[in-house]
């Protein structure tokens, strides 16, 4: 079946494989052997066997395409990224204050979304920013020699790829180099798996699964097991990242059809050849359409080239009175959700794993037949 392409910021397009797949499924689940049991996924109790194997093999192949260290714990939780914003204060901030610390937490803010999680964090600790883009319009990440890092704190916040403003960190700080000796924590809701990471350099990585790995409802967090177990007393039982990492991901019922579509995924994108072979056809796609923006003179990315996100492209038509043209012509030829977020208007692609390059082809055509007719 040919489908348009979905340029959604999230939830986004899943590829079809892993649809067809979960449809051909839905009402009886095959085994590895092919042997059916007579439940669909979401039938399934997560204790069962079944659901067990599902759960192990994800978790396996999660692991294995992200390069997970042995000594980090991989948690399937929910609440999504925004969530997170709260839950890792709650787990992490305090895990210094046996040293006479007051629970605290530095936060560098390149966009949206980064600008929330420091904002959510000061209802759990002290916050500080470090480095802020904010008056400059998230235009461009400040660079690490200048950030204002303090001793003492328990974590630094980055978010690895800011979804709305399109900028991302294409290598993550090295706080030890920086002379910090906090944990570096890093929000990867929307470039998970889209590119290889650097463990050595993080603590903890949170996201949630809607963007790069399956539906909405599952939330990935990648913990070193030395930050577990400094849960402030009120933090909420399900949420603390322990009590989780103890139970398996099942203190409490996990989302289970959301584990079993990000596993579909992740089988996916090993038959595709892992992390390393997407991040190159990432590369690629990204190229291609900045370089048609670039190249045009009635379409333009603000950005700064060095830090220019490859999963969500953010772009202006210089004369905005064409965008309701734009954007009907554009569902017309099968390109769809470009029109870009509210807070910063204009279009915005989303160029996720589930993305081919046969896609931003074509939607670097429609850019450049609009701009003949309509230039
Ligand atoms: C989408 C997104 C979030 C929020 O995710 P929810 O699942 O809606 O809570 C947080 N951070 C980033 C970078 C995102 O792209």
């Amino acid at each position: 079946m040919l489908r348009p392409y979905n340029f959604s910021a999230g939830p986004a397009a899943m590829p079809a494989e892993v649809l067809a797949q979960a449809a051909d499924e839905m009402l009886d689940w095959p085994d590895a052997t092919g042997k059916r049991c007579g439940m669909g996924v979401m039938e399934m109790s997560h204790r069962g066997k079944e659901f067990l194997s599902i759960y192990t093999q994800a978790e396996a192949d999660l692991r294995e395409l992200l390069a997970v260290p042995s000594n980090f714990r991989i948690l399937f939780m929910q609440g999504g990224g925004l969530a997170e914003n709260a839950i890792v204060p709650l787990n992490l901030a305090a895990r210094r204050g046996a040293q006479g610390h007051a629970p605290a937490a530095d936060f560098v803010v390149t966009g949206s979304w980064s600008d929330k999680s420091q904002k959510e964090a000061r209802r759990y600790c002290d916050v500080h920013i470090a480095a802020s883009n904010q008056a400059e319009g998230h235009t461009a990440i400040p660079a690490a020699s200048t950030w204002q890092l303090r001793q003492g704190v328990s974590y630094v916040h980055v978010c690895g790829n800011e979804t709305i403003n399109g900028l991302e960190y294409h290598t993550l700080p090295d706080l030890k180099a920086l002379g910090s000796d906090a944990e570096l924590v890093v929000d990867f809701s929307s470039n998970v798996a889209s590119r290889p990471m650097d463990w050595n350099k993080v603590g903890l990585a949170f996201g949630g699964a809607q963007k790069n790995l399956g539906p909405a409802g599952l939330t990935l967090v990648v913990v070193r097991e030395d930050l577990l177990g400094h849960a402030m007393a009120h933090c909420p039982s399900a949420f603390d990242y322990k009590l989780v990492a103890d139970n398996g991901s099942m203190y409490n019922t996990p989302p289970t059809y959301a584990i079993y579509m990000a596993g579909l995924t992740f089988q996916w994108l090993k038959r595709q050849g892992g992390v390393a072979a997407m991040e190159q056809r990432n590369i690629a796609k990204a190229e291609l359409l900045y370089r048609t923006i670039d190249a045009s003179g009635l379409y333009e990315n603000r950005v700064a080239p060095d830090c220019r996100s490859r999963m969500n492209v953010p772009f202006f038509l210089r004369n905005e009175a064409l965008n309701d043209a734009f954007l009907a012509g554009a569902k017309e030829a099968g390109l769809l959700q470009l029109k870009g977020h509210k807070s910063v208007g204009g279009m915005r692609a989303s160029l996720y794993n589930a993305m081919p390059l046969e896609g931003v082809q074509a939607l670097c055509s429609y850019l450049q037949e609009f701009e003949r007719t309509h230039g």
